[in-house]
């Protein structure tokens, strides 16, 4: 398993007590140990194959039709889309400019278009700036760019510090910033969401743009980690 992933679970175990309580939204305080976690999932996909269940024989949804929602969520969209977005970027200023101006046109040049049904817009990573994504209210995230958002993402506990104390959450998920760079927090919306073009790594010249592509990672296009060194 990822080292960076179960900092993260740490990070919402031993916060989200005091993030509940923060929160904006009212809601029950979650436990997040492992097991908690595995208990809440398996009722989710309980309670959902006793839905698809009765609406099927209700003949109300066709189960063909939903494996082809689930097959899209799970092979087609995904952060492979935002990096692309991003390696481009990294090889071309002009493109990274129209990015940052209008990401919907920019990434329809890509040939990624008609599925972003929200306004989307890229901030940019940059020396002395850090942009962080959250969605205080519930989970709102740019599905289309980068798939199934992370677990963390939707916790109270993240939702509640990223906007209290997101140097603090940064430095909880291993990325330290130094005092004078500015932390821009973005809170995402289900008219407006964010992905971050994180800063290109040092030791990357002469890679094409689908090996830049690789390297980017979908917590980099959060904010919540910079992009890792090759190798
Ligand atoms: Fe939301």
């Amino acid at each position: 398993m990822d080292d960076k992933k179960v900092s993260r679970r740490e990070f919402l175990a031993k916060t989200s007590a005091a993030a509940s309580a923060a929160s904006v939204t009212a809601g029950a305080t979650h436990v997040h140990s492992h097991e908690a976690e595995d208990d809440v999932q398996s009722e989710y996909s309980l309670r959902a194959r006793a839905l698809v269940s009765v609406l099927t024989k209700k003949n109300l949804i066709d189960p063909a039709t939903l494996d082809q929602v689930v097959d899209y969520y799970e092979t087609k969209v995904g952060p492979h889309i935002g990096a692309r977005l991003v390696a481009r970027s990294w090889l071309d200023p002009d493109f990274k400019d129209r990015l940052v101006a209008d990401a919907g046109a920019a990434a329809a040049e890509l040939g990624i278009s008609g599925t972003l049904s929200s306004e989307f817009r890229a901030v940019a990573n940059e020396p002395g700036v850090h942009n962080l994504v959250v969605c205080t209210l519930c989970s709102c995230y740019p599905w289309p760019l980068l798939g199934l958002p992370p677990t963390w993402y939707k916790d109270t506990a993240y939702r509640a510090k990223a906007v209290i104390d997101p140097r603090g959450v940064l430095r909880e998920f291993g990325l330290t910033l130094d005092d004078d760079v500015e932390v821009r927090v973005w809170d995402s919306t289900a008219e407006v969401r964010y992905m971050v073009i994180p800063e290109r790594p040092d030791h990357t010249n002469g890679l094409s743009e689908e090996e830049l592509a690789a390297l980017v990672t979908r917590d980099s296009m959060i904010g919540a980690e910079r992009v890792p060194e090759p190798g």
